[in-house]
Parts: C-alpha cells; sequence; structure tokens
C-alpha cells in the first residue's frame, strides 16, 4: 500500500512539475530541508545576503524602490546588516493598490509575472505579481511546513477551505491529474450544510486522510458538529489550521475530537507560508530562508514576547518585490532555542483576522474567510471592510471605500455576489465609514455573527458562543 505514494513522489509529480516548467520546487524543497537545520546565525547571514541581492536588484529594476531610496537619502550600499533595513519606509497595502505597476523590475519578462491579489488579514484587496520561479520556491516552502506536521507528497489528505481559486479546474485533464497527484478531499466553506457536513464525516471515514488542512474556525465547527451528533471521527494523524486566529480553547477541542496534535499557521497569499509550528509545538518557525520578518512598536523593533505590527520582506520574489510590506497583522518573538534543533526564528504568537460564519436564508453556512477572499477580494475599489449579522439571511457591510469606489456599482456588486452565497433572499444593507477600528488585542475584525448554527445542538449551540465546553457521549 506504500507503493502508491512513493510514485506519486517520485514520478507522477516530478512529471507534472516538469510539464508545466516547474521542476525548481524539487530543488528549493532539497535546500530548504537542508537549510532549516542551521544555526541561527547562519540563517541571519543568508537572510542578509539574499537581502542585499534583493535591495540592489530592486533599486536598479523597480522605479518605486528608487524613488524610496532617493527619498531616504541612501543607496543599498549604505545597509551595513538586517537592523539597517529600518531606515527605510514600511511598504502599506495602500502602495500595492495605487502604484503596483511602478514595483514590478522593469527587466522581468512579462510572460513570467504571475497575477494574484489578496482580501489579506484586514478585508483590503491588494494586487501582486510573482514570478514562476517564486511560485515554485512557495510551494516548497508549503511541503517543508507540512512534513513537519507529518505529511509527504503522496500521502492522504482532506481539507476544510474555500473552493474557487484554490482548487484545479474542472476539465477532465484536471480531473486526472487530480487522481494521479491524490488531490485531497473537500469540504467547501462556500457552503456547508447538516448534509454537506455528514458527508464529509463519511467520506473521511472511507478515504482515512493522514492529515486534514483546514481553515481554524471551519475544524472547529466541524469538530462541534461531531460533538452534538455524538459521531465519532476519522483519526487523522494530525491537523493543520490556518487563515484565522486559532484560540487556546479552540485547539483543545480540535485535540479532544479528533485525538491528535494540531500544527498551526500564519500565512497569507502575498507571501505564502510564513510561520509554521513543528513538532514541539513551541510557538511558530518562520519560513526565513525567504521571508525577512520585522516586528515594529511604536518605539521601535519589538523585544521577545512583545507584541507588535509584522513587517515582511520577500527575499525571493524578484518579479515584484515586497519590502517592509505591513502585512496587517500583529505578533511576538518567541525567544531561546527549539527543541527540535531548528534554527529558524520562532513567533511565539500571532493575532490576526476574527471571521465568523455567515448563516444564509436556509440554514447554510458560509465562511467569513470565503467572503473575504472570494468576495471583497475580487473588488479592489471596496476598500476596507467589515460583515455584521445578528440574523440569518442578513448582512450589514461597513466599508471604508477605497479608490475608485464606486457607490451605485460596488454596492450592487456586494448585493449580488453575496446573495449567491447566502441566498436569493438575502437582505444586504451597507454604510459607508470613515474608519473600521480595530480589536483592541490587535486582531481585525472581518465578520461577526450572533447567529447560532441551527445544525448544532442547543447545548453545543451555547459552546459555540463562548460558554463551557461539553462533552458529547
Ligand atoms: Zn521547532
Amino acid at each position: 500500500m506504500a507503493l502508491y505514494p512513493k510514485l506519486v513522489r517520485n514520478l507522477f509529480l516530478p512529471l507534472s512539475l516538469w510539464r508545466n516548467g516547474e521542476l525548481a520546487q524539487r530543488r528549493y524543497l532539497r535546500e530548504f530541508e537542508r537549510t532549516q537545520y542551521l544555526s541561527t546565525e547562519a540563517i541571519r547571514e543568508l537572510q542578509w545576503q539574499r537581502l542585499r541581492a534583493l535591495l540592489h536588484h530592486a533599486y536598479a529594476q523597480c522605479p518605486f524602490y528608487r524613488t524610496r531610496f532617493d527619498h531616504a537619502g541612501m543607496t543599498p550600499d549604505d545597509l551595513r546588516g538586517l537592523e539597517d533595513l529600518r531606515a527605510l519606509p514600511i511598504l502599506e497595502k495602500r502602495d500595492l493598490q495605487e502604484q503596483c505597476e511602478e514595483m514590478v523590475a522593469r527587466n522581468w519578462p512579462r510572460n513570467d509575472l504571475i497575477a494574484n491579489q489578496t482580501g489579506g488579514s484586514t478585508g483590503a484587496p491588494v494586487p501582486f505579481y510573482l514570478s514562476k520561479d517564486r511560485k515554485c520556491s512557495r510551494a516548497a516552502a508549503t511541503l517543508r511546513h507540512n512534513r513537519w506536521a507529518g505529511w509527504r507528497i503522496g500521502d492522504r489528505a482532506a481539507v476544510i477551505w474555500g473552493a474557487p481559486r484554490d482548487r484545479p479546474a474542472d476539465s477532465w485533464r484536471a480531473r486526472l491529474r487530480g487522481v494521479l497527484l491524490r488531490e485531497p478531499l473537500w469540504l467547501d466553506t462556500a457552503n456547508i450544510t447538516e448534509a454537506s457536513l455528514a458527508k464529509f464525516h463519511t467520506d473521511l471515514l472511507r478515504y482515512q486522510p493522514r492529515i486534514i488542512q483546514a481553515y481554524a474556525r471551519s475544524a472547529v465547527l466541524f469538530a462541534r458538529y461531531l460533538q452534538a451528533h455524538g459521531l465519532t471521527p476519522h483519526r487523522p494523524y494530525s491537523i493543520i489550521t490556518s487563515a484565522e486566529v486559532l484560540e487556546a480553547e479552540e485547539r483543545r477541542l480540535l485535540e479532544e475530537v479528533f485525538g491528535c496534535p494540531v500544527f498551526n499557521r500564519y500565512g497569507c497569499r502575498e507571501v505564502s507560508v510564513v510561520a509554521s509550528e513543528c513538532s514541539s509545538h513551541r510557538g511558530l518557525h518562520i519560513m526565513a530562508e525567504g521571508l525577512y520578518l520585522e516586528i515594529e512598536t511604536p518605539h521601535g523593533p519589538a523585544a521577545a514576547g512583545e507584541m507588535g505590527t509584522i513587517l515582511v520582506t520577500d527575499l525571493l520574489n524578484y518579479a515584484m518585490p515586497l519590502i517592509r510590506y505591513r502585512i496587517g497583522d500583529v505578533g511576538a518573538w518567541a525567544s531561546g532555542p527549539c527543541p527540535c534543533g531548528r534554527g529558524l526564528p520562532r513567533l511565539e504568537r500571532v493575532a490576526g483576522r476574527v471571521t465568523d460564519f455567515l448563516v444564509g436564508c436556509d440554514g447554510r453556512l458560509v465562511s467569513g474567510v470565503y467572503l473575504a477572499t472570494y468576495v471583497v477580494a475580487q473588488r479592489p475599489s471596496l476598500g476596507q471592510v467589515q460583515v455584521l449579522q445578528d440574523k440569518a439571511g442578513a448582512v450589514t457591510y461597513r466599508i471604508k471605500p477605497g479608490r475608485n469606489f464606486n457607490q451605485l456599482r460596488d454596492l450592487e456588486y456586494l448585493r449580488t455576489t453575496t446573495r449567491r452565497y447566502l441566498g436569493a433572499e438575502a437582505e444586504i444593507a451597507s454604510e459607508v465609514v470613515q474608519e473600521l477600528p480595530a480589536a483592541p488585542s490587535g486582531k481585525f475584525l472581518f465578520s461577526r455573527s450572533t447567529v447560532a448554527p441551527c445544525f448544532l445542538s442547543q447545548r453545543s449551540a451555547r459552546s459555540a458562543q463562548g460558554g463551557s465546553r461539553i462533552r458529547e457521549g
């Protein structure tokens, strides 16, 4: 039975990568497997070499960064170490929204630019480009961090995620590729019903995936559903949670229901995986060979344990460099070495976005992450958005408009797309505001719903709203 994963690892996947011109993924994976065990000092030296090369490239090829250096009265040669990067201003999402093209390297072949965009952690859509080489190194980084959770290429997996852009197209070719490469079993968080949860549960028992990867709140919802119905779940080797804040209480619930460890992960669409837990679960190791992270407080760089704004510099995307980019999340450094022996620096914790499920007219659930990514992010002119709900089938959007905001067209877009997910009868209200305040914890509230999902029992519904945890059976 162990033959098939080997076939996928050593034959089907390499063939597929070769066909797509993405063999660099394998080279990066081999490299990252080795460099994770370098000493902390050696990793910092590697980061410095990569940062220096990136700054020279950005200065020579990107009009946006040339101007930034000129305004700061310096050239890349003036930087003597990683700490000196603080002399450059912070890169804001607004800069990407307004000057994305000016950040693209002039010497980069247009046919090697992969366009992407994100809802980001704060609901503000941001366009960006990456090179094919960066696509490969990002995939390799994800594979390495998946290995920490015990999953290797070819192993069975299940995912609880939003579908459209993260899922292969529905052609016969894509389906064949999916079968050969073992595409994971899906629970689509854009439309969760009691029936889809029940089917996913039986599919898991039949398919027996080694890991489950999930939006954090979606995994928790699934666990509560299983508890409420007294169902005995499939026990995977591990669960990887991402995209949303995972509270300590939620982690305990997942570990109890699924009887396996939870590996939390932090990432974003702009730079892919930022940091992941290893099996020591002592904070999250940063993907430091590809990313240089800073944590800034109002009085300078954060000390260990001190929460501050996370800034990321992508060391490997030469198509469109991101230098000191404010992701929109806050986090704190962990101190001391990790028992696992990896030299990669660690985050002690991250506070990202809060995204409740929204309840549709007929009781179906739509993941807040899904709406942020696939509805709001598709419409950059909307700017920053928050969704509030206190009645099933009705939501209120609060909008801090972006550039080119068109009240008539943009609100019509929100009404139409939201009804597609919440139901044709859904009531959509909206208000345009000057500012969307962050929660005191630094978390950004994207969606908040006070409506309890109807297919959880009364008892577990109370628990879902923060009451004491319950034990079924
Ligand atoms: Zn570790």
